[in-house]
């Protein structure tokens, strides 16, 4: 069994990590893909631009040529492997999770003393916090503007939706549980970033309407408020 998160290891061919690197890093047009990744005669129809409808299956769009210029040859290949093994993760989404990683690398080999998972949550908090934060903050600037209905609002918080981020953090504190009376720090972010992969779990919605659905949370034990919630999620734009 793989564990979750893990890269599956996924056949691609070298004309579609070509393609797609050349697409994605080299910011190269789709005649020079055609020519000379596909060598397709470029006089000759295909039913349209052959790469273009490539790139297209793979649910990318031109506004993504050129998106992984920064990074190096081989980091863009990570990307695009993980990409394609998990197509239901948006590709913005992915480089994220990429850099989050990163980030809880920083913390291999630490842990923590807590007395139990109320008091590690405490602790681990404002560190889950940074990482929702860095791991949608493209998402964010992607999406643009507030998600629910017509709200015209540019100014965005990442808010979730069904699952809290603090029992998102509990459930992975749990789960990982203690080992020799402490916590493994990296263990358990790992966890929590994972479990963030749902599509779904967080939307982007401005100030007003996260504090709107927030209000509806708070009490969602009640018949009324769970009717406001359901009525709040219908309105989320797709
Ligand atoms: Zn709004």
């Amino acid at each position: 069994m793989k564990k979750k998160g893990e890269i599956k290891t996924i056949k691609i061919n070298q004309q579609e990590l070509e393609s797609l690197l050349y697409f994605l890093k080299f910011n190269k047009p789709f005649r020079y893909l055609d020519q000379k990744i596909f060598g397709k005669d470029i006089y000759k129809s295909y039913g349209g631009i052959y790469s273009q409808k490539k790139i297209r299956d793979y649910g990318l769009s031109s506004k993504d040529k050129g998106k992984l210029f920064i990074y190096s040859e081989q980091q863009v290949k990570i990307i695009i492997k993980k990409y394609l093994s998990e197509r239901e993760i948006p590709l913005v989404d992915i480089i994220e999770m990429i850099k989050a990683k990163s980030i809880i690398e920083n913390y291999k080999n630490s842990y923590l003393i807590a007395r139990d998972v109320e008091q590690a949550k405490d602790i681990l908090g404002p560190i889950a916090r940074n990482l929702i934060q860095t791991l949608f903050r493209k998402t964010k600037i992607e999406i643009g503007k507030c998600e629910f209905d017509v709200c015209p609002e540019v100014k965005l918080q990442t808010a979730h939706i069904d699952i809290d981020r603090p029992k998102f953090l509990k459930d992975a504190i749990r789960k990982i549980g203690k080992n020799e009376g402490r916590y493994n720090i990296f263990k358990i972010l790992e966890v929590f970033l994972n479990d963030h992969k749902k599509k779904g779990c967080v939307r982007f919605l401005c100030k007003e309407h996260h504090d709107e659905l927030d209000s509806y949370k708070k009490k969602h034990k009640s018949k009324k408020s769970k009717e406001k919630i359901k009525e709040f999620k219908s309105k989320l734009i797709n």
